[in-house]
């Protein structure tokens, strides 16, 4: 039984950019997953240009990926095809890549750095006191100067460490399912921003069309707890009546397999202790406004690990800080969108707006996509700017008339 430097606690895409990120670094990393090798996740397998942009710096090859130019953005009768906008930080393409391919391209290239893998393995931190010092697996106790839990949304592991989400913040469910289309090598997603569900009110949520360019588009529908009535909500039923909506145009076959729903957790009541950090969903790191989490985990996994390389015994609290800064005030402000379109008629009137003109439609591309910040300049850079503000401001509001 010898020590390392840093044992990661799940295998998906965060605990995996972890694992690349330290092991090129020379740490020596254990990885350990409860599910087989080659496993899939329910996922839409979209990924943004922000996204790409990560698996570049992690030196990814995206060969296998779909390539996608923008997003077709359906509210009604209305449509807007818009491609990403082009940054000076982020590539101008995105990517469809299926959960099963992406993740094991991601862990294998951890291996080919030199992480230790263990697939089957359920991980648990071990805690001294406040401290974790390791975790433990199949009956045996690993120690390690840090533990990353990559372990997705919060389950055993969180309650562990008290990292569940906040209960009265937002989150997210949705959806899933694969279907042959020969629109399959289409270049732009397609999101449906006016669901309803049976008793017509309107979803704050989208349905997607994902072409995979491998015969396959991967459909479904993902909705926010902020509505009325979100916990008769049938996730089922809402993708039934959105396949019908798409199933003519994109020539849609059946369904290749069960309908499969997971949730989307957006806040944890922490992210740090001494000796581990949590990257990914296991963070909280989704982005309300597009439901959007590997590009999270993917930075946060990274950043975790050079942090570690950097200094370890300060690598959790600098982590929790910098993690913070690169994302907490973009993902309130989603979070406080979130309620306020929560409210049917706030929903369908905003919606009039974000897809009335095509400059508008690029700038709500944009600012959902996360691909501007505050500092950037031009008009994206501005509507995020007043949205922070504005909201910032109307937050005990927004939650006092919470839908
Ligand atoms: C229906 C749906 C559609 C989505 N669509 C998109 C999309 O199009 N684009 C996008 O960017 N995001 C999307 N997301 C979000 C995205 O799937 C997640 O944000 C992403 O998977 C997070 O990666 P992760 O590595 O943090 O966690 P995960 O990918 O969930 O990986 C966690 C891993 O930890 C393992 N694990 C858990 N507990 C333990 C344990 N105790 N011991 C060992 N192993 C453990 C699990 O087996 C799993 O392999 C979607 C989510 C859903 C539900």
């Amino acid at each position: 039984m010898s020590g390392h430097d840093i044992a990661v606690i799940g295998a998906g895409p965060a605990g995996a950019a972890a694992a690349i990120q330290a092991a090129r670094s020379g740490a020596d990393v254990v990885v350990f997953d409860k599910a087989p090798y080659g496993r899939d996740k329910v996922c839409g397998d979209g990924l943004t240009p922000r996204a790409v942009g990560a698996l570049n710096e992690l030196k990814i090859d995206l060969e296998d990926a779909h390539r996608i130019d923008g997003l077709r953005m359906i509210a009604g009768s209305r449509a807007r095809e818009l491609d990403w906008p082009t940054t000076d930080r982020f590539p101008a393409h995105g990517a469809v890549w299926p959960r099963r391919r992406l993740d094991a391209a991601l862990i294998d290239a951890a291996v080919d750095a030199g992480a230790d893998v263990r697939w089957e393995s359920e991980a648990l931190p071990i805690l001294d006191g406040e401290r974790v010092t390791g975790v433990e697996a199949g009956g045996e106790r690993w120690p390690a100067d840090l533990v990353v839990v990559a372990a997705g949304a919060p389950g055993r592991v969180a309650r562990i460490l008290g990292s569940e989400r906040i209960t009265d913040e937002p989150f997210g469910l949705a959806i899933r399912t694969y279907a042959e289309s020969p629109r399959h090598g289409d270049r732009h997603l397609e999101a449906c921003l006016t669901l309803e569900d049976e008793h017509g009110t309107a979803v704050p949520g989208y349905g997607w069309m994902f072409p995979a360019g491998d015969g396959t588009v991967n459909v479904g529908v993902g909705a926010l707890s902020t509505m009325k009535g979100f916990t008769n909500l049938n996730l089922n039923t809402l993708l039934e009546s959105y396949r019908g909506l798409v199933e003519g145009p994109w020539q849609l076959g059946p369904n290749l397999e069960r309908p499969r729903a997971w949730r989307l957790p957006m806040t944890a009541q922490r992210r740090h202790g001494h000796g581990w950090v949590a990257v990914g969903d296991a963070a909280g790191l989704i982005n309300p406004m597009n439901g959007e989490g590997i590009d999270y985990g993917l930075e946060s996994g990274m950043l975790a690990a050079d942090l570690f390389i950097d200094d370890p015994a300060t690598a959790a609290v600098r982590y929790d800080r910098l993690v913070g800064e690169r994302f907490d005030s973009f993902l309130r402000t989603g979070r406080r969108f979130s309620f306020l379109i929560g409210h049917p008629w706030i929903l369908r009137n905003g919606l009039r707006v974000a897809v009335g003109t095509q400059a508008v439609a690029n700038i709500t591309l944009a600012v959902m996509g996360n691909l501007v910040d505050s500092g950037t300049p031009g008009a994206a850079g501005r509507v995020l700017r007043l949205a922070d503000r504005g909201l910032a401001l109307a937050d005990p509001l927004l939650r006092r008339t919470r839908a």
